[in-house]
């Protein structure tokens, strides 16, 4: 019981909640397989490679031509809402002025960048997957893989 206990504060989000997905950047429908090729976010060459298909249950992560392009509306409302709450903070010490107002904020956006990416696609997919408790076991086999097997 308390090492269960311990594991939840560890790990406050449950299996099956979406926010566990998107905190973890893990597939929607198993919330086992990873949705980017390598873990850390600032190395930038492959902050955007991610598997056509979920490597644990088969889930598509690609879709269709374009199906990112939704998440950029998404990164596009969190950096408004980070910037204007740098703005909140900097105002209170130094008003308008230009340069203490933009300078963090800059800083922050830019630094922040990766993570924000990775995080605005992870809800943007999590808007179309819902997830499934039996689909490591109902793995989808797609006939890509299929025509790999033959040959
Ligand atoms: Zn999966």
């Amino acid at each position: 019981m308390k090492r269960n206990k311990f594991i939840q504060l560890l790990n406050p989000v449950k299996k099956g909640e979406k926010l566990r997905s998107i905190l973890k950047l893990k597939c929607p429908r198993c919330q086992e397989g990873d949705l980017f090729v390598v873990k850390n976010p600032y190395r930038l060459k492959t902050v955007d490679d991610m598997p056509h298909y979920c490597p644990v249950c088969g889930e598509d992560f690609q879709r269709e031509v374009g199906f990112y392009y939704g998440a950029m509306m998404i990164s596009h409302a969190s950096t408004t809402v980070i910037a204007v709450i740098v703005h909140g903070i900097v105002f209170y010490f130094y008003g308008w002025a230009l340069a203490p107002n933009l300078i963090p904020i800059t800083i922050i956006i830019l630094g922040l960048f990766p993570v924000i990416f990775r995080t605005s696609r992870a809800i943007w997919i999590n808007m179309f997957s819902k997830y499934d408790p039996d689909a490591i076991k109902n793995k989808i086999i797609h006939e890509k893989n299929l025509e790999k097997r033959k040959s």
